[in-house]
């Protein structure tokens, strides 16, 4: 038995249909033998479409209102792919950022994660449930909710397996690898083979949308895989 955490990004959380498709996935893994924890980002554009409201009030809006506003994504996402998980007969719990203890710094937007206060995790785990766990999300010494930046779920996913000492931490993505330069922009971008660890935190820090920096820092410590998958 392997304790496994799962991230699936915004694409492929992208309409209820992908939800499912995503659950079976889950299960797969649960049915393996498995204990698993899922790490999931607001369905499609959510997010974008959020940011986009909130400009249309306010040309600065409030940093603590625009994370207040930002993590109802990932809330949407965790109590559907919850449910989907109990139809098919499985046991399955969601948790936000901070129901998960993730304790992060005192800045809204961009915080960094301080400590992951695992135990209602490693309960529900014990208990033989599948953990649905909002990404990009947590909550500083005040009780305040705060962000860790855009793309941030990645890290998210890849501190709790570090935090649970996973066996394997795979970050689903829709696309097939990592590239020398965005290949949505650049004809001749060449997919790589392999890639350090330090070389990808120096793309990822430069703008590569595919992982966020942050993760790749936490995945020095731990096994993890980023897996194409066209979910
Ligand atoms: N939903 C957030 C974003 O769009 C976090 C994430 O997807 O990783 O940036
Ligand atoms: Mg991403």
């Amino acid at each position: 038995m392997a304790l496994i955490v799962q991230k699936f990004g915004g694409t492929s959380v992208g309409s209820v249909e992908k939800i499912k498709n995503v659950a079976n996935r889950v299960i797969e893994e649960a049915e393996n033998g498995n204990e698993v924890v899922v790490v999931v980002s607001a369905m499609g554009k959510t997010t974008d479409q959020l940011v986009s409201m909130a400009r249309d009030i306010s040309g600065s809006p409030s940093k603590r209102e625009m994370d207040m506003l930002l993590t109802t994504g990932e809330q949407v996402t965790i109590s559907l792919l919850t449910m989907a998980l109990i139809e098919e007969g499985h046991e399955a719990i969601s948790y936000t950022g901070w129901q998960a203890g993730m304790q992060t710094e005192s800045v809204h937007g961009n915080a960094r994660i301080l400590n992951i206060d695992a135990t209602r995790i490693q309960a529900q785990l014990q208990e033989k449930k599948i953990v649905v766990v909002a990404g990009f999300q947590g909550n500083d010494a005040n009780g305040e909710i705060t962000t860790l930046g855009r793309g941030g779920s990645d890290t998210t996913a890849v501190a709790i397996a570090a935090a649970l000492n996973a066996d394997r931490c795979d970050i689903y993505t829709d696309v097939t690898g990592v590239f020398t330069t965005d290949p949505r922009y650049i004809k001749g971008a060449r997919k790589l083979q392999s890639i350090s660890y330090d070389e990808m935190l120096e793309l990822a820090n430069l703008g590569a949308g595919v992982l966020h920096p942050r993760a790749v820092e936490y995945a020095k410590i731990i096994k993890f895989r980023l897996k194409s998958v066209q979910a």
